[in-house]
């Protein structure tokens, strides 16, 4: 995998032009559903406007009839994630093979012609935005959005305060959507309040390290030695990877445990990335018990 060749091929050319489509009128209304083919308003470069990618996909939902006749790019679009996010930069020309599709009403036969007939496409999920994916506790079971086609392999890119980007790869079937940006805010408001609370490099503990962002962020930073900790098995197999085409070489430890029943030795900084809505309360207690500074971000 080439980054800088992946970053550049975001930008536009010098002949990709830009078309608004209407997002509160039926799309019906708004384009020929016959000249909306592969290469309806493709450049030579190869990439097409997001909005005629979008109609094109809403076409054949139409088509398909999982949504109304009378459907529009506002209200019945399927959820458009890139496989590969560079920071907050939101494309709007779009590559071949580089959108996972996520929607409640997808089926088999929708997601097949998807794939047929959008080259954009990369891989369509059956899902809704709203749902709870991976695992937030230990009394709950791991879930995944279900991957009808395609390859569901993302790569998000992450600038940080220092000189190394992060790059963490994941199958977004198994995670629950979070915007691209989250992330990358997130490290810098972990930089700030290590300069700010001027915390010794000591050993820091990613306690639901997930991908491993933040825990790589910390050995980048210097600590001497991080110890990641996730319940989900799965994110252990990614996190392994993840260190890796990071190059992260230096002392680190992995966990895979509720953080309630992780056993360690004290540590100089816990760090606290719990999904969206937990009640983290007894968490919170734990962590301040073993690290002598604690962030919750
Ligand atoms: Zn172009």
């Amino acid at each position: 995998m080439n980054i800088t060749e992946k970053i550049n091929a975001l930008e536009p050319c010098e002949k990709c032009s830009d078309v608004q489509i209407k997002k509160f009128s039926p799309l019906k209304d708004l384009i020929d559903f016959n000249t909306l083919t592969a290469d309806y308003m493709r450049c030579e470069c190869g990439k097409r406007p997001l909005d005629i990618v979008m109609s094109h996909i809403l076409k054949i939902m139409i088509e398909s009839q999982i949504v109304k006749e009378n459907a529009t790019l506002r209200r019945n679009s399927p959820v458009p994630l890139s496989n590969f996010y560079y920071s907050s930069l939101n494309p709007q020309f779009i590559n071949k093979k580089s959108l996972i599709l996520l929607h409640p009403d997808f089926t088999g036969e929708v997601a097949q012609r998807l794939i047929r007939e959008v080259p954009e496409v990369a891989c369509v999920l059956k899902g809704s935005p709203q749902d709870t994916v991976g695992q937030s506790d230990k009394d709950s079971k791991i879930s995944h959005f279900e991957i009808l086609e395609g390859d569901d392999e993302q790569v998000n890119v992450m600038r940080t305060l220092l000189k190394d980007k992060i790059i963490i790869v994941k199958n977004q079937s198994k995670h629950h959507i979070e915007v691209a940006t989250t992330t990358e805010q997130k490290l810098v408001q972990l930089h700030n309040y290590l300069k700010n609370n001027n915390v010794k490099r000591g050993i820091a503990l990613d306690a639901m390290c997930g991908l491993g962002a933040i825990g790589i962020y910390l050995e980048k930073y210097g600590f001497e030695k991080v110890i990641f900790n996730d319940i989900n098995p799965e994110m252990i197999d990614v996190l392994e990877y993840n260190l890796e085409i990071n190059e992260v070489k230096g002392d680190y430890e992995i966990h895979n445990h509720a953080f309630e029943d992780l056993e360690i030795d004290p540590v100089d900084l816990c760090v606290i990335d719990a999904f969206p809505g937990m009640d983290i309360s007894e968490i919170q207690e734990k962590a301040e018990k073993i690290a002598d500074n604690v962030i919750i971000i």
